[in-house]
């Protein structure tokens, strides 16, 4: 399957995130659509296939928000009239710390130095 612009479609909503069930991670886009004015720039940006396109209206649609990856803001920075909202960065941060991100990234990148060492 394809979306408008011809990329692949990949479900992503069934990945974990460091542990957690991406669906129970409330992070994706909603469009304010009283200040939307359907440039596309979302669309096109994104490269996780997040939205679709409502030709009839020209504006955007959230078409599958858990492919969004999580911390990823790109599509609000881009977009010209500020209409992409995202929870605030301390939900963000609730859920790194609930998720231990810190902790595990730290014992990821020991792991691997271990190993490393462990060839020379
Ligand atoms: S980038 Fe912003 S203004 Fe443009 S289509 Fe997307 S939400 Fe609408
Ligand atoms: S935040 Fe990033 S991954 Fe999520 S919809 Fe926007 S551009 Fe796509």
């Amino acid at each position: 399957m394809k979306d408008i612009l011809g990329r692949p479609i990949k479900d992503l909503s069934r990945q974990e995130w460091w542990g957690i069930p991406r669906r129970e991670i409330k992070w994706y886009p909603q469009i304010d659509y009283e200040r939307c004015i359907g440039c596309g720039v979302c669309l096109i940006t994104c490269g996780r296939t997040v939205y679709d396109w409502d030709f009839k209206n020209m504006k955007p649609i959230v078409a599958r928000p858990y492919n969004c990856m999580i911390g990823c803001d790109t599509c609000a920075k881009m977009c010209p009239k500020d209409a992409i909202l995202f929870p605030p960065l301390g939900y963000l941060r609730k859920i790194r710390d609930n998720a231990k991100v810190v902790l595990k990234a730290r014992q990821k990148l020991l792991g691997i130095k271990k190993n490393i060492n462990s060839l020379e």
